[in-house]
């Protein structure tokens, strides 16, 4: 008896030390978690410094097993997308030349840190981005092939030619990172411009792509944003679009965390070019985080969540000015607050909607018939408001809608109003809460509100305003409710 006491000991002693042993190697231990998906934004790449914050990041993190995606340089997408309208109206010799200075600031990048003999591979590829833009330029001019797909070839290069040169970067400064093309790894639809992943396809290629590099202790670099169609064209996922590209990598290599790094402290209060006051929030659930992005919080693609929550994925959102601070934390439960604001996010450019038929005064079907009008013409609602004959609803993109309105003109009356903004108030257990509404409105009692829509989701209560007062209303409701009086 004794001695079985002894020996059991002594195992439990051996497993106690191998325990330890086990712990320190966080090779092991994170070989069994998964790697941490690491997504810079474009300011966190817009210059020489930025550059070298992204490195000390990513250095920091070694032994998380960091799988990289970056997006374009900042400004880079928009003057792509910029030179490719120049090159719709004829003038692609300008819109060309509009691309040299953003290619200098590539350039620049190389010169700070890679070393003049290894430079040349960068080199070759900035040569090789310019004679392709150059050619899908004449092309967009020519209409030689959809204009859909050429924006969608020529807008790839940002995030093209900025993983390329992270790559070599954090090569150049002693890290084994690889460059991988995205247009290869995320398999989509051939919906150009908003193209859908095709989920089990793009799960089997970044696991068998990335996989085997991240276990050789490689560091995987992608651009986000751009994917790729069955048919080897190149798609993008929509702008903002590499926080998903991220989300959908970490969901297939079933990472350990999503870390989304860019140039504030995490999701705030409000929006903080719009109250200097707004505050980062410590802890957010999911379907928070969902609701926040969806109306307007730019700091996060709407997208980017679904994976995570599939795949119970932590995501952190940082500042790469301030890798020290600690951010938000996005997980399944926020932990239940009853009657707490967590944030105001808002959205502009929005266009109301309002569909009036008396003749369908107590017909069942009006609803169906005004839904397959817009099921049609692949039209997102996003908040809507009905009474039994009329129907008021809004929508964030009022381009090509007047053959929407055509069809909708065959149920009844319709009104278009142009210059709106939506607000969303989000907070967990907003819609249980008794008097929060009442309190949300007293705050703002002398603005003219034009749509309320509240309880759909439970965690907000949205209204549309004008666009010109939006800021003015959020500033309002952010002092009241964030700043302590
Ligand atoms: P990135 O280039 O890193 O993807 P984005 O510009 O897409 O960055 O998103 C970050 C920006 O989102 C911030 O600079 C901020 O102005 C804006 N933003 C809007 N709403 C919020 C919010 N609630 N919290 C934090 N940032 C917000
Ligand atoms: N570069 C793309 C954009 O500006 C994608 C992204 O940054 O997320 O929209
Ligand atoms: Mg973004």
């Amino acid at each position: 008896m004794k001695r079985d006491v002894g020996i059991k000991g002594d195992i439990l002693c051996i497993l106690y030390i191998l325990l330890e042993f086990v712990s320190d190697q966080h090779f092991f231990v994170n070989e069994l978690q998964g790697p941490t998906v690491m997504k810079f934004g474009g300011t966190s790449v817009g210059d020489v410094a930025a550059f070298e914050r992204v490195f000390h990041v990513v250095s920091m993190q070694i032994e998380k097993r960091p799988v990289v995606v970056v997006s374009a340089m900042t400004k880079v997408t928009d003057a792509l997308l910029a030179a490719f309208e120049l090159a719709k109206k004829g003038d692609f010799a300008e819109a060309i030349a509009s691309l040299e200075p953003h290619f200098e600031r590539h350039n620049a990048v190389v010169n700070q840190f890679i070393p003049e003999g290894s430079s040349h591979l960068f080199d070759a590829e900035l040569q090789f981005a310019r004679n392709e833009l150059s050619d899908l330029l004449i092309r967009a001019a020519r209409r030689s092939l959809p204009l859909s797909m050429l924006k969608d070839a020529i807008v790839s290069y940002g995030e093209q030619l900025s993983s390329r040169l992270l790559a070599e970067v954090l090569k150049a400064k002693g890290l084994n990172a690889r460059q991988f093309d995205s247009r290869r790894l995320i398999m989509t639809d051939d919906e150009f411009g908003a193209a859908q992943p095709i989920v089990d396809e793009t799960n089997e290629i970044v696991r068998l792509e990335l996989a085997p590099s991240i276990a050789a202790s490689e560091i995987p670099i992608m651009g986000g944003f751009i994917a790729g169609n069955r048919a080897g064209e190149t798609t993008t996922l929509g702008r903002g679009g590499s926080d998903y590209s991220a989300a959908i990598v970490a969901a297939a290599l079933g990472a350990s965390e999503l870390q989304i790094w860019t140039d504030v402290t995490g999701v705030m209060t409000c929006d903080p070019r719009i109250s200097p006051g707004a505050r980062t929030i410590p802890v957010l659930s999911y379907e928070e985080a969902a609701e926040l992005a969806y109306f307007g919080a730019k700091v996060l693609h709407p997208k980017t969540i679904k994976p995570a929550v599939d795949n119970a994925i932590p995501v952190r959102v940082c500042n790469t000015f301030k890798p020290d601070e600690i951010g938000t934390m996005i997980l399944a439960e926020s932990g239940h607050a009853p009657n707490t604001i967590k944030s105001i996010a808002s959205k502009k450019n929005i266009t109301i909607l309002r569909i009036n038929s008396a003749r369908m005064l107590g017909a069942y079907g009006f609803m169906s018939a005004v839904f397959q009008v817009f099921d049609r013409h692949r039209t997102v609602i996003d908040v809507i408001s009905t009474s039994e004959v009329s129907v008021a609803l809004t929508l964030d993109n009022s381009d090509n809608i007047d053959k929407l309105v055509e069809d909708l003109r065959r149920l009844g009356d319709v009104e278009v109003e142009t210059g709106y903004a939506i607000i969303c108030v989000v907070g967990d257990g907003l819609r249980a809460s008794t008097g929060m509404a009442g309190k949300i409105f007293t705050a703002i009692s002398d603005v003219h509100i034009e749509l309320v829509s509240h309880g759909a989701s439970g965690v907000n209560l949205t209204f549309v305003v004008k666009e010109d007062i939006a800021p003015e209303v959020i500033k309002k409701l952010h002092e009241e409710f964030f700043i302590p009086h």
